[in-house]
């Protein structure tokens, strides 16, 4: 495969509000790096015009690599599906809602060429986001670092440039359910944080639901610990101790001759270790349910299409 100086891996989902302006500034951007780069804008099963932007831009520039998900397959495998395309010496990951800045590039390329495997982007500031987002975050964050024996740097996203090495790394990971931050950090190399202020979505809305933050924070804790299922175990044993203790008082009651007074005490109890047990239960099937899907090895995602010029498309004849 012909190789290139930069890669650029965009996933959009609905982004028809912001695509255009995106690519210009991150045309720029990459320009003032190099002119060797292409810009892999991935569709993830979009539903309104967003591709025939993707189709405009790939039909104007040689260096746009539009790429269309058969459907939507969520942000982490469209980012997947785009790394997995990519040619180039070193990978950027940005948002296409332009909260992570384009003009950022040249100074982390600087960085990173002084000898980093990854630069990743760190939040310091936050424009523009709920204080409910941020206060999940970041204690998400503490939570996964308590559990996770990988360190995973706080207050970042997938905003970040790598190097070759760790993409062919990263692209020969086969799990299904990614949580690339955690995946990346995992990998090692030296990696170094680059500080800078988030912005405010350039327009549209946010794309991800708390449904979908829900969902990435699950895989998050499931692929990289599984010390909930210890947890379980001890939470089975605690309250299996307690309800005991309570049989043992029952027994000494009803033996001194008191009347065990009242349903409601043992309704409570009841709900109570049921509660337990089903929470016990579900723990399990999160890492079940996950174990099946990995035996069924399907492919991560659908491509339906790629476009690209046919003059730049060393790819092609490969
Ligand atoms: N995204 C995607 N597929 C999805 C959800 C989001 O490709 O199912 C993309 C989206 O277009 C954006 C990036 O992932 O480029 C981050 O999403 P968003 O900005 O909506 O998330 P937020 O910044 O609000 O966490
Ligand atoms: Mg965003």
């Amino acid at each position: 495969m012909n190789k290139c100086a930069l890669s650029v891996v965009v996933p959009c989902f609905n982004e028809e509000a912001v695509l255009e302006e995106f690519s210009g500034r991150m045309a720029r951007a990459c320009a003032a790096v190099t002119s060797d780069y292409e810009i892999i804008v991935v569709d993830d099963g979009s539903s309104d015009s967003t591709w025939s932007i993707i189709e405009k831009l790939t039909d104007g520039d040689p260096r746009f690599v539009g790429v269309r998900l058969f459907r939507n397959h969520g942000h982490q495998l469209a980012v997947t599906a785009g790394l997995s395309m990519t040619r180039g010496e070193r990978v950027l990951l940005i948002d296409a809602d332009l909260q992570d800045p384009p003009e950022l590039l040249p100074a982390m390329v600087n960085v990173l060429d002084q000898g980093h495997d990854v630069v990743y982007g760190k939040r310091i500031a936050r424009m523009g986001e709920t204080p409910f987002k941020r206060f999940t975050a970041s204690s998400f964050y503490r939570l996964l670092n308590r559990l996770s024996s990988v360190p995973i740097p706080e207050d970042t996203g997938d905003f970040r440039l790598m190097t070759r090495q760790v993409v062919d790394i990263l692209n020969s990971m086969p799990e299904r359910h990614r949580f690339i931050r955690g995946m990346v950090s995992w990998i090692g190399g030296r990696q170094v944080a680059f500080p800078y202020a988030r912005d405010a979505r350039y327009a549209g809305t946010t794309k991800y639901p708390l449904r979908k933050m829900v969902a990435l924070a699950l895989d998050a804790v499931t692929s990289f610990s599984t010390k909930p299922l210890r947890a379980a175990v001890w939470l089975g044993l605690l309250s299996s101790m307690f309800a005991f203790s309570i049989l043992l008082y029952a027994i000494v009651q009803w033996a001194a001759g008191n009347v065990v007074p009242g349903w409601a005490s043992s309704v409570a109890t009841i709900s109570f270790f049921s509660g337990t047990q089903l929470f016990v239960m579900g723990v399990f099937g999160e890492y079940l349910g996950r174990v099946v899907q990995e035996i069924k090895g399907r492919p991560l995602f659908t491509i339906g299409e790629i476009r690209q010029q046919q003059a730049a498309a060393g790819r092609i004849d490969d």
